[in-house]
């Protein structure tokens, strides 16, 4: 990839993805049944997660996208969030699930589930393709996790460096 050759490890490959994204997808059919399921698409983050997903889940769905900015306090997100790009359907009575590309201290999550909870969904559960436990600032429940992750600056897969990088067709960490 241009730029960063000799930078890039991977720590998670294309086929670990495809596999882990395909139990999670049999896990939230098994889960969802008879349910009208609205699946929430966070931009930009969670694109490539949510569009395999999607695929891999058997049940009658609506997907709706959702942007989200998280304002920076130096390198750590400052738990300030704005919504950017809002749902275009009333999410009353429907049965949610937030996709998320990674959850890290928790405070864009927690903030969104919240906010989502005062629309009167009848449920709402989190799908995070990705968790990074030691970051956590507050505790945030994920329902369907892909995969947990050590401290270390992910791209690739949807998840960004600067805007790039989100095309990599696995997860990668950048060395300095
Ligand atoms: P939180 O509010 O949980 O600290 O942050 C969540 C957001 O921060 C994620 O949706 C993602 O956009 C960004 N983020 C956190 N950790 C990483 C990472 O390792 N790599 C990338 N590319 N983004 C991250």
């Amino acid at each position: 990839m241009q730029g960063i050759e000799g930078k890039l490890r991977t720590l998670i490959d294309a086929e670990a993805i495809a596999a882990r994204v395909k139990e999670l997808g049999a896990q939230i059919t098994a889960a969802h049944q008879g349910q009208d399921v609205v699946v929430i698409c966070v931009l930009k983050g969670s694109i490539l997660f949510c569009a395999d997903l999607v695929r891999q889940i058997d049940l009658p769905l609506t997907i709706e996208f959702l942007g989200l900015r998280s304002y920076e306090d130096g390198t750590e997100t400052s738990g300030v969030v704005q919504i950017t790009s809002d749902l275009t359907k009333p999410i009353e009575g429907k049965d949610v699930i937030v996709v998320e590309d990674i959850v890290d201290t928790g405070l864009t999550m927690q903030y969104l589930l919240e906010n989502l909870e005062t629309r009167r969904p009848r449920s709402v559960k989190l799908a995070s393709l990705l968790h990074k436990p030691a970051r956590t600032r507050v505790p945030v429940t994920i329902d369907y996790l892909g995969f947990t992750v050590d401290d270390v600056f992910v791209i690739g897969y949807g998840l960004d460096y600067a805007q790039r990088y989100r095309n990599l067709p696995f997860i990668g960490v950048l060395s300095p």
